[in-house]
């Protein structure tokens, strides 16, 4: 029920995306040199307004949480994020991170690494997708595909299986265009 809701929430706001993504194709490169400023500004905007319209509550210490997470394009573990907590001053038990992540995750506003045991800030908060990572194992980058052409070219394949998906989240290791180009001759 809930799910729903924010899924027809997001709908709203998918179009005003769409239009910004066009004009923007900034969004598709964590691989590639970019404004990161401009870029986490763009996320946090996207954020600001599934917030407003979801009426999700994004506390400071849940804000400073996903701000952390997205000061660079990689994941972190849990353990990172409170460290970087308590620096801040938002408290030094364990349970603050867990709880502020947790939240992040449940609303979409991140997501869980399995392969890392960490978490990375969604890239595209104003859609409903099932994400897909690619990771960089030469340097630790984490790029989440933009778009849903992946993950539903997935689920058409699962469905003619006859099988009903609860969760996908696809992660894939591999070289980023940088580390691929210092390991090719
Ligand atoms: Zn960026
Ligand atoms: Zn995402
Ligand atoms: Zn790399």
């Amino acid at each position: 029920m809930l799910a729903r809701q924010i899924l027809l929430r997001y709908n709203i706001t998918t179009r005003e995306l769409a239009q910004q993504q066009e004009q923007d194709p900034g969004l598709e490169h964590a691989f590639a040199a970019h404004d990161h400023d401009a870029c986490c500004a763009r996320t946090l905007d996207a954020v600001e307004r599934m917030v407003a319209y979801s009426g999700l509550r994004l506390t400071p210490v849940r804000r400073r949480t996903l701000e952390i997470l997205l000061e660079e394009h990689r994941a972190l573990g849990a353990y990172e994020v409170l460290e970087r907590l308590v620096r801040d001053g938002y408290g030094n038990q364990p349970p603050v991170a867990y709880r502020a992540l947790e939240f992040l995750v449940e609303n979409g506003l991140a997501h869980r690494i399995r392969q890392l045991n960490a978490f990375a800030a969604c890239a595209m908060p104003q859609e409903a997708h099932d994400p897909v990572f690619l990771i960089c194992s030469g340097c630790d980058l984490v790029a989440e595909l933009p778009g849903t052409a992946a993950s539903s070219g997935l689920r058409s394949s699962a469905m003619r299986a006859g099988f009903s998906i609860e969760n996908m989240n696809v992660e894939m290791t591999g070289l980023c265009p940088s580390c691929a180009g210092e390991v090719r001759p």
